[in-house]
């Protein structure tokens, strides 16, 4: 499908580094294709160490200026690029779909759920309180405020072009830090037109910046580069623990949002409508290729048979096909290589006796689409018991006590994201306090939103995104002690 002609304004081949749309110094490209149909839709430089060298020269040049303006003027700023991001929303969704795959429903979705971190943002940029502090002694008064960190740099995953952006992005900005992004290969022409409006909004040169080209090489000036003061990723826990080693020796600040393996839990107790769709919303939006998409499902004894009917019957209603097309809800996996680790996820479920209770292989369209699919009285054993499979694929397990589903839940290095569905007050309490990840949905499928501190525990990350936590996360402390 051919993006539209009034996303084309938005599609840019150049990166955009210090307010000017630029080539590598080297001339080289990446192409960027459409994973439905694989075709091209267009050429990005692949930039080299000393075009992404200038651009931290160029971000540190833009810093002081930045962090003097007022909040207000920030503030402003923010709310002018969040109104252009709405006013072009189905530009912005149009372009997402040809790139990532997803449903334009969804991509229309994410640019709305992308923009409101901007706009939540612009408010809380007016909101950087300080606080005074009783000294130890009468001549003495503690003040503290919030001082932007400095240069930032973002790096960034393909499964939410828009959304992993702002999310780092708008909080950087209103804190006073300027930024560079670099986006996943996959998916840089979101970010190159979310770049678009932000130099139409009138963020001063320098101050916004986005980088293409190889993760590896402008990962390793970004993070080598004693300019930069924080580095926000997201993306796998082993690429978050090499670039966290990478910021080591500058003693960076990072903020990582890696990998989870959320456990899904119906409680005997649940209402099981309400739980097969919040576990539809959470397991297969993005085809299920988000870090908090439920991965485990665990289904307590007495409900199990019923819940399975519901949820075989929800799931085979679900649509796949290309993201343009009408009615869709399921589209291509961004690559083969994401096709192939579901499949093997179902293969070795199946292979240690799982039930196949519907889909389980890669779907007749061909391409990257794979069969919505559910597996029944999966064993422990299973990769996907232990592993993030990232695709629609949903695997049962039954379990017959609360204690046994909360130890099966935290039974994982992850630690991101927990879903259960339960009716009884103090069941809720207790499962809800036991489980060892940072978010938790009860009787809900979706957590995200720019009011909420996103982020995990254990090998699931450092930090929070959102809400005025996601704010602290750009600023440092600094006190000052007044004698008088
Ligand atoms: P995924 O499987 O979701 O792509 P990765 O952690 O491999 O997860 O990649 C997430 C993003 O991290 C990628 O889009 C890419 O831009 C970036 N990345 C991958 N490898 C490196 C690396 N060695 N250094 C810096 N960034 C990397």
């Amino acid at each position: 499908m051919p993006i539209p002609h009034a996303a084309k304004q938005l599609l840019r081949n150049q990166c955009f580094v210090n307010g000017h749309w630029v080539a590598a110094d080297s001339g080289e490209t990446l192409t960027v294709r459409d994973p439905a149909t694989q075709i091209p839709i267009i050429d990005v430089p692949n930039l080299g160490t000393n075009d992404v060298a200038r651009a931290i020269e160029a971000a540190n040049a833009a810093q002081q200026s930045w962090q003097a303006t007022s909040s207000q003027e920030r503030s402003s700023l923010l709310r002018t690029w969040y109104q252009l991001i709405m006013d072009h929303q189905k530009s912005l969704a149009a372009i997402m779909t040809s790139e990532q795959g997803k449903p334009f429903a969804e991509s229309m979705g994410e640019i709305a759920y992308a923009a409101s971190y901007i706009d939540w943002y612009a408010e809380e940029a007016k909101r950087q309180y300080g606080e005074t502090i009783p000294g130890p002694n009468p001549e003495t008064r503690i003040v503290v405020t919030r001082e932007p960190v400095g240069v930032c740099a973002a790096i960034t995953p393909w499964n939410f072009p828009a959304a992993m952006i702002t999310r780092k992005v708008a909080p950087a900005l209103a804190a006073g830090c300027t930024m560079l992004v670099k986006p996943a290969s996959e998916t840089p022409l979101t970010a190159l037109a979310l770049a678009v409006l932000a130099n139409q909004a009138g963020f001063p040169a320098g101050v916004f910046n986005v980088l293409t080209g190889q993760a590896k090489t402008i990962g390793a000036v970004l993070t080598e580069s004693p300019i930069v003061r924080k580095l926000s990723f997201t993306g796998s826990t082993p690429i978050g623990a090499k670039l966290m080693a990478q910021s080591a020796p500058t003693i960076k600040r990072v903020s990582l949002e890696l990998g989870g393996n959320a456990p899904f839990i119906v409680f005997d107790d649940a209402d099981i409508p309400a739980a097969v769709q919040g576990l539809i919303a959470s397991k297969f939006r993005n085809a299920g290729q988000t870090c908090v998409c439920a991965n485990r499902v665990y289904v307590q004894r007495p409900v199990y048979d019923e819940f399975v009917a519901a949820l075989k019957e929800a799931v085979a209603a679900l649509t796949v096909g290309n993201g343009f097309d009408e009615g869709v809800s399921i589209g291509p996996l961004i690559n083969q290589a994401a096709v192939e680790k579901v499949q093997q996820h179902v293969e070795d479920a199946l292979s240690l006796g799982a039930d196949l209770i519907l889909g389980g292989k890669p779907h007749a369209l061909g391409g990257h689409w794979f069969q919505p699919t559910i597996l029944g009285k999966v064993s422990q054993q299973a990769l996907c018991a232990r592993e993030e499979t990232f695709g629609p694929v949903a695997p049962l397990f039954v379990f017959d006590t609360e204690e046994e589903a909360i130890a099966l839940a935290n039974h994982t290095e992850f630690g991101l994201a927990a879903y259960f569905y339960a009716t009884d007050i103090n069941r809720v309490h207790r499962v809800a306090g036991a489980l060892e990840t940072g978010m938790v949905g009860i009787n809900t499928g979706m957590i995200s939103n720019a009011a909420a501190p996103f982020g995990g525990v254990k090998q699931s990350g450092i930090g929070r995104e959102g809400s005025h936590h996601g704010l602290a996360e750009y600023t440092e402390l600094k006190y000052m002690c007044f004698g008088f």
